[in-house]
């Protein structure tokens, strides 16, 4: 059984902006073309498809093909319902996880160029909550290991006098590319999004190559393999803009398709990793053909923050999002307390004003409003700055802040420090916390993320072990994880894997008991069961 991660498996870096890209060069890959319609199931193979009992995957092995483009699978659970199926509901066992063809996923998708935000990414055809939208390979994943003499001498340059970008990855993953891609796959990341296409060397690059040229002759000759500085320094930008941090190791992973992705604060799209650091897009909610595909470049946590912390921290990327939730006009990340009534709460509006209370309909005094937004700038700089192992700390500020704010992002953050804080060792806290997490996530962003997943997973823990009784109740919680991670990463990863067991074992145990709850989750739990245990 795998572990379940604390936190999102959502990498540092995200890709950046891709405003005002020029035209691309062609497809690095000359891959075959893989065909749609060629028959390619035979028996005995070994697929995922689609049980219609729920419109899941699920694993079995093929069992007979018929002429009509329809075929036979044993499940792997022994199942003997809805065994036959057409071709499109088969899959190979790699599909969601391995690299797709160019080809491929230019079928799915198609790159436009759009007024606002240049090139942008769109999809052919619908999709389901969960379904894979492709699945790309790296144009280049750049760690330590492809040069560890160059990597540790830029480290020790970096140490003598930081570099001005203040990490030395970019330049680094940009000397990769200079150093070992082909010319077409250098002309790709060129390509990419920068916000100063004609950039000079900047005085990292200077430094740099005087560097090589002066002590890494045997790793890199520049007189045989010579270097255009302010291509160089072109290639640091479109790392910088548009890459991601890599999920195990300390370096950059940049994709060709996936960086033409832009981002919003509600995206249409979720992902996570595949083999061999393929990058996995998945429908985050239902698409019609022709929807645009965004994906967040933003951690799960910040898309809880403020519209004003939101596009604050996007200025990353250089650009202003434009998302339909930064384009409210009220922010429902921003509550207070009403002091009239002290009951209902007063949202912030972008007009730096209160709305009227929405229980006693006052609408707070001039000088209400400027103590309160007042009061939130030294509250959201004392959460800023909490050290959340200091507990006693965190409640003292904790305790007082209720008192003025009400579905406040602060207090959320102040919740998960607690959480934190008390999972181990009061669980009645550490559930009352994760209660308002949930409750605050619900209310501000009611997405699937993997946040709200992973509330809701432990939640079902923490009940199962407080009130074995309340069967429903953590179930329900079990199924919600499940369910939400099913459309973030597949019914085959192991994240999704760990609820479905939770939710297996329960729902077996509840059987013994309460026929009417076994019931309604068995059908869903015992073909997964099988899908499970082969991923684990
Ligand atoms: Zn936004
Ligand atoms: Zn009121």
């Amino acid at each position: 059984m795998p572990t379940q991660p604390a936190v999102a498996p959502i990498p540092e870096e995200k890709p950046g902006a891709v405003e005002q890209e020029q035209e691309k060069p062609g497809a690095v890959e000359q891959e075959q073309e893989d065909d749609p319609m060629a028959a390619k199931w035979k028996t005995g193979d070994r697929v995922y498809a689609v049980w219609a009992g729920n419109g899941c995957y699920y694993s079995a092995t093929v069992a007979e093909v018929y002429p009509n483009r329809t075929l036979m699978v044993n499940w792997d659970d022994k199942e003997l319902s809805h065994r036959v199926m057409r071709f499109d509901q088969v899959m190979e066992p790699s599909e969601e996880s391995a690299g797709w063809s160019s080809a491929r996923i230019d079928r799915r998708v198609t790159v436009k160029d759009t007024p606002e935000k240049g090139r942008c990414l769109f999809v052919n055809e619908a999709c389901e909550p969960g379904q894979v939208v492709f699945v790309e390979k790296p144009v280049q994943v750049a760690l330590p290991a492809l040069s560890q003499k160059l990597w540790n001498a830029m480290q020790k340059l970096h140490e003598a006098q930081p570099l001005n970008l203040g990490t030395i990855t970019f330049h680094f993953a940009a000397l990769m590319s200079q150093l070992l891609l082909d010319k077409e796959s250098i002309g790709i990341i060129m390509d990419k999004f920068v916000p100063e296409p004609d950039e000079d060397a900047g005085e990292d690059v200077t430094r740099i190559l005087q560097t090589i040229e002066e002590n890494l002759k045997d790793v890199w000759d520049l007189k045989e393999k010579p270097v255009d500085p302010r291509d160089l320094q072109r290639l640091v930008s479109a790392w910088r803009y548009n890459s991601f941090g890599h999920h195990k190791e300390d370096g950059l992973v940049l994709y060709n398709r996936i960086s033409m992705c832009a981002h919003s604060c509600d995206p249409t799209c979720c992902w996570s990793y595949g083999d061999d650091d393929a990058f996995v897009l998945r429908a985050r909610v239902a698409l019609k053909a022709g929807d645009e595909l965004t994906i967040s470049y933003l951690q799960d946590e910040d898309l809880l923050k403020s519209t004003a912390v939101r596009q604050q921290k996007l200025q990353n990327w250089r650009f202003t999002c434009g998302c339909q939730r930064c384009s409210l006009r009220v922010d429902l990340g921003r509550g207070f307390r009403c002091r009239r009534c002290r009951v209902g709460i007063l949202y912030a509006s972008v007009d730096s004003g209160l709305e009227p209370c929405r229980v006693c309909n006052a609408s707070p005094s001039q000088e209400d409003t400027q103590t309160l937004l007042h009061l939130e700038e030294e509250y959201v700089l004392r959460v800023e700055n909490l050290d959340k192992t200091d507990v006693a700390d965190v409640e003292t500020v904790y305790q007082a802040a209720i008192d003025i704010f009400e579905r406040h992002w602060i207090l959320y953050v102040m919740d998960t420090m607690l959480w934190e804080a008390y999972r181990e060792k009061s669980l009645a806290d550490a559930m009352e916390h994760q209660r308002r997490r949930i409750e605050f996530h619900e209310h501000y962003y009611y997405r699937p993320t993997f946040i709200l997943a992973w509330c809701r997973e432990e939640l079902g823990d923490s009940l199962q072990t407080q009130f074995p009784q309340r069967k429903w109740h953590f179930i329900q919680e079990f199924q919600r994880a499940y369910q939400m991670l099913a459309i973030l990463c597949g019914t085959n990863h192991q994240y999704t894997a760990s609820p479905y067991n939770k939710l297996w074992q329960a729902s077996t145990a509840a059987n013994n008991s309460t026929a009417n709850t076994a019931n309604t989750t068995s059908n869903n739990g015992s073909a997964t069961g099988t899908t499970v245990s082969t991923d684990a």
